[in-house]
């Protein structure tokens, strides 16, 4: 049975009093994950020990980085290594977020780089994928998801690839307000399994969770992640208000 995750973005948001303020009250909050779900809070870099030391003991609640560099080490003044993150217990890495594929111009060629050195230090990526509102309009979407997957995912074994979690996030729904409709979301959903299943057979593809990403707030998250094939939610502006993310949590299936 795959993970159902909902899985926070703080972006750069945030003082690190605030973050724990939030961090605080989102435990003080009624919220419950079962075995087969997961929170996970991918918090700016310099908050990863903070926010960590205060889920420690916190049954499914997991850190994640935003980034990560793909190469070892060196001369690379202000970037993060995934030894590093490693080395601080990190959990999760969110890759290839459409903010950083626009603002940073990473390329297919450097996630599949990122998501190697991941998983040499054995940190999980979470990988972005989503099309924006040009080729959406254009009705090209799932080809050009396909190709985000192909071209970051596809040189992965199979080993690497049960169990992994896939974020698709339509670029024209995130912090727009404006979110998928229900079946736009399945209908992805579901051919971001199939593209994977037909390389890598069904098996791997029903172990990969899928979560949708654009918008998802209290009031429409039960509804989303009720499809078949929409497995939680990677959550941006909601997930900054502790009540807001408690009730996402909970709409988990
Ligand atoms: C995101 O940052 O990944 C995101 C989906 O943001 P929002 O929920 O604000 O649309």
């Amino acid at each position: 049975m795959r993970k159902q995750i909902a899985a926070a973005n703080w972006k750069m948001n945030l003082t690190l009093q605030q973050a724990e303020t939030l961090m605080d009250e989102l435990i003080a909050t009624p919220h419950e994950l079962n075995e087969n779900q997961e929170a996970v809070f991918g918090v700016p870099f310099p908050y990863l020990i903070s926010i960590k030391n205060k889920l420690a003991g916190k049954k499914n609640a997991f850190v994640a980085a935003q980034n990560c560099y793909d190469k070892k080490s060196g001369a690379y003044t202000g970037e993060v290594s995934a030894e590093m993150l490693k080395s601080i217990a990190v959990d999760y890495v969110i890759l290839g977020h459409s903010e950083r594929r626009e603002y940073f111009n990473e390329s297919h060629a450097m996630l599949a780089a990122k998501i190697d050195i991941c998983f040499a230090n054995g940190l999980k990526p979470i990988f972005c994928c989503g099309e924006p509102l040009a080729i959406r309009e254009a009705d090209t979407q799932n080809s050009f998801v396909e190709t985000q997957l192909k071209e970051s995912l596809f040189h992965l074994t199979a080993e690497q690839l049960t169990g992994f979690v896939i974020a698709y996030e339509p670029i024209w729904a995130i912090g727009t307000g404006k979110t998928a409709s229900n079946e736009q979301a399945q209908e992805m959903h579901a051919h971001i399994r199939s593209v994977m299943a037909n390389q890598y057979g069904a098996a791997v593809a029903d172990s990969i969770s899928i979560l949708y990403g654009g918008s998802v707030k209290a009031n429409n998250a039960k509804d989303i992640f009720g499809q078949p094939d929409v497995d939680g939610g990677l959550v941006g502006g909601a997930s900054l208000v502790a009540a807001d993310f408690a009730v996402i949590i909970n709409s988990l299936k």
